[in-house]
């Protein structure tokens, strides 16, 4: 590979370990590729200085992958359906889109046995395209979110859905907190009365947050339950974006053994 640039677009974008996770791939497996960060302030921006910059490929963070997706000439089908891109590629003048997050999020969850039934807490844009991803993959889905509007596309697609008002509790077997409540603040990410509820019926909690134990997961280890944060998503979808910037010249445990040392500095 000649030397080609790759970046993450997002604002904020300094706090991101994708160009830590890449810079180690690509120097792990020998290829001549530098990786950097842009604070993209104006998503309408993104295409001209994608190509300003000279770029082979991006990922894309908040709030930018709506205008990640109509900044692309050509999508794959599931970018496509979910209406969502991080990752764009390059090829011939010509943008590609993909959405990394989802597949990072279903490989992430691969790890926990005899799950079939998932309540998901937030109903945002992380929420939409790893919902449909599960859904293809035999789970069945229920979203649960504070207030109604985004709830209606969810229902559309067919997928269960309620308001903390109009929730009934039952049993699910992994409960996964996709708002950002504790992100920034120590919320929970619904009232601890439904939480109290759902928890100790499932076999697994999971948090798509990463770098620190939120109250979330907090709770759900004094229930006695195996969490996951969001590390691992964010390693996967890392991994599956690097398997599109290098043509797929590389396995995912290939690339997985480099990239991981980023978790570990
Ligand atoms: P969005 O802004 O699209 O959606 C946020 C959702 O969270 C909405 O459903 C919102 O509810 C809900 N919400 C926010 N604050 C609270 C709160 N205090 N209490 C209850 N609900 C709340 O966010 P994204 O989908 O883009 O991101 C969600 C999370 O996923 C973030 O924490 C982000 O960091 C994480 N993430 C992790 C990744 C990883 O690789 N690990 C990758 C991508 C995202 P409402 O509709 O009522 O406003």
């Amino acid at each position: 590979m000649a030397k080609h640039l790759f970046a993450i677009f997002g604002n904020p974008v300094s706090h991101s370990k994708s160009p830590l996770m890449h810079n180690l791939a690509f120097k792990g497996l020998g290829l001549d590729g530098c990786y950097n960060r842009y604070r993209l302030e104006n998503g309408e921006a993104l295409r001209k200085t994608f190509f300003a910059l000279g770029l082979k490929g991006i990922n894309i963070t908040v709030p930018h992958k709506e205008h990640a997706y109509n900044a692309c000439d050509v999508l794959d089908d599931f970018a496509k359906k979910v209406e969502a891109v991080n990752t764009i590629v390059e090829k011939e003048g010509k943008l590609y889109g993909y959405n990394t997050d989802a597949p990072g999020f279903l490989k992430a969850i691969g790890e926990f046995d005899n799950i079939k039934t998932v309540l998901f807490l937030g109903a945002g844009g992380t929420a939409q395209s790893t919902a449909v991803i599960l859904k293809e993959a035999g789970y069945d889905v229920t979203i649960l979110n504070r207030s109604a509007p985004r709830l209606e596309k969810f229902a559309k697609e067919g997928f269960k859905t309620a308001m903390f008002e109009s929730f009934t509790p039952k049993a699910y077997d992994l409960v996964v907190n996709m708002t950002s409540a504790g992100l920034e603040d120590e919320s929970l990410p619904a009232p601890q009365s439904i939480l109290d509820a759902v928890i100790p019926e499932a076999k697994a909690c999971v948090d798509v947050i990463y770098g620190k134990e939120t109250p979330f997961l907090k709770l759900a280890k004094t229930h006695g339950k195996p969490t996951k944060d969001g590390s691992d998503m964010l390693l996967y979808q890392g991994i599956i974006a690097f398997e599109h910037f290098t043509g797929h010249r590389f396995d995912f445990e290939q690339i997985k053994h480099h990239m991981q040392k980023a978790f570990e500095l």
